[in-house]
């Protein structure tokens, strides 16, 4: 762990796994409370010098991403290892928390002047919030960790972060590489179980939460951060509709649909979860799905070629198959895949679903896995109003060679993104987040770099 800018040994150890072997294969930090308050203080005291010179600020986070370059090769091995992605998917992930730290440190918050007159001078300006808890999932640890990384740090404030505990060793190592790179304490990087999670959200030094994970903790964290009225972003869990319209060209847009819910395994927040298409299309989309679905190559990170890994963990591995298993006892049919890989690990067959519809747990559900169901539809507003029938609203997709029709449809998702003929577009100038329970508040941009920081009025009386 990095504390105040040393490395430090936890209290205690915890196991991590590899998901392509299903053993153990090294050990994690475990943070004691007592480690818990020194890096919330040493944050805390870090950043009253951190918050005062916003160019230093700017150049140390390009440094940090520079820093990060520097180390693809060994962080993609780690990473790999523990999340079980392929080593050309885990180096890619460095390169984009690389690009996107930089891009980050360019945004700008510019002072406003509200009023300049013969009898006041009013402007508006962006303050730290002070420190930050950053709390990350399992499926892109680095990445998820970089988007929060950039826009605390450059907007003044300092950080303390924690990993999911089924991925800790990628964000540890990243944590000593960017705080070699920062004055100490400006970033700790902690690890633990769940619990050190909700030591972070009720800790009084914390007065900002950037949280990543599912629903039901999201909750938890909000309620956390009430009694003492801290800030939160929450990036929770989605279940995307992709709609392909009547005019869709099958061959044209087949790829992209499967790409936009296989990518990493499926387990994405903002991936393609159920697929609504015409009645007339439905058989040759099921085809094309299922023909590539059977073609990739999913093996461990390390093998060569291979497209995709396995589920990062037992639960979820479990959660997959048993939402599977569900939907097929339930009159489903796969037309590709259906059941886990026979080899040890926790390796799923890439799974396309039809003959299932709502009401079914996989198409109500976040699957947040290598499994997707296809579902036919009659009329176009009734694919709109099942596509946002749903607790959730992360991202929608509409697919066809008209773009203008396509976007109206679009600008009809319950979403934070709506997409055109594409899914997980996601870049560092753009707003992400989610409507309804799939989030409050967002990330990248200036909007998400925004959300570390509150407003000040100065006012000044001419009179
Ligand atoms: P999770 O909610 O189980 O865990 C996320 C993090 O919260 C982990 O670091 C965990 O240790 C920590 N945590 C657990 N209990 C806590 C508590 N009571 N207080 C504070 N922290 C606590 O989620 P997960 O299983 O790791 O990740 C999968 C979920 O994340 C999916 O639902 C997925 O959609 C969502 N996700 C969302 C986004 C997004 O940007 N919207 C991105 C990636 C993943």
């Amino acid at each position: 762990m990095t504390i105040g800018g040393k490395s430090v040994a936890g209290a205690g150890g915890f196991g991590v796994v590899n998901p392509a072997t299903g053993q153990v294969f090294a050990e994690a930090p475990d943070c004691s409370r007592e480690q818990l308050d020194q890096a919330m203080a040493a944050a805390k005291a870090a950043g009253v010098s951190w918050r005062k010179d916003e160019d230093a600020r700017r150049g140390a986070i390009k440094q940090a991403a520079d820093a990060l370059l520097t180390h693809t090769e060994d962080l993609a091995e780690v990473l790999s290892a523990e999340q079980g992605k392929p080593l050309k998917a885990a180096a890619y992930e460095i390169t984009e928390t690389a690009r996107w730290l930089a891009a980050t440190a360019d945004l700008e918050l510019p002072r406003t002047v509200l009023q300049d007159d013969a009898s006041a001078y009013a402007e508006v300006v962006h303050r730290p919030l002070g420190v930050v808890a950053a709390i990350t999932p399992w499926n892109f640890p680095l990445l998820l960790a970089g988007w929060k990384l950039g826009p605390a740090l450059l907007a003044g404030n300092t950080v303390v972060i924690k990993p999911s505990p089924f991925t800790p060793l990628s964000t540890l190592r990243l944590g000593e590489i960017v705080a070699s790179v920062l004055p100490p304490g400006v970033v700790n990087a902690v690890s633990g179980g769940d619990d050190l999670g909700a030591w972070m959200t009720s800790h009084p030094a914390v007065r900002k939460i950037s949280f990543t994970g599912s629903v039901p903790t999201g909750k938890a964290v909000a309620a956390a951060a009430a009694p003492d009225l801290k800030r939160y972003t929450l990036e929770l869990g989605g279940n995307d509709a992709a709609i392909v319209l009547d005019d869709a060209d099958v061959a044209t847009v087949e790829r992209g649909l499967f790409w936009g819910a296989f990518i990493n395994n499926g387990q994405i927040c903002a991936g393609i979860k159920r697929i609504y298409v015409p009645e007339r299309l439905h058989d040759e989309l099921v085809e094309a799905l299922a023909a590539r679905a059977r073609s990739v190559r999913v093996g461990a990170g390390t093998e060569k070629g291979v497209q995709l890994g396995p589920i990062q963990n037992l639960p979820q591995f479990e959660r997959v198959r048993g939402l599977v298993a569900d939907a097929l006892d339930n009159g489903a049919v796969a037309a590709a895949g259906g059941k886990p890989f026979d080899r040890d690990g926790y390796f799923f067959e890439p799974t396309i679903l039809t003959g299932v519809a709502e009401g079914t747990r996989i198409v109500d559900e976040e699957q947040f896995g290598p499994a997707l169901p296809v579902i036919p539809y009659r009329d176009l507003d009734d694919a709109v109003e099942r596509a946002n029938n749903t607790d959730y609203g992360l991202s929608g997709s509409v697919w066809s060679p008209d773009l203008d029709r396509a976007a109206e449809v679009a600008a009809r998702f319950d979403s934070g993104t709506a997409f055109v003929n594409d899914h997980l577009a996601l870049q560092p100038y753009l707003p992400f987040g989610g409507s309804k329970w799939s989030g409050v508040g967002v990330e990248n941009g200036p909007w998400g770099l925004a959300e570390f920081t509150e407003l000040q009025v100065i006012y000044r009386n001419r009179k």
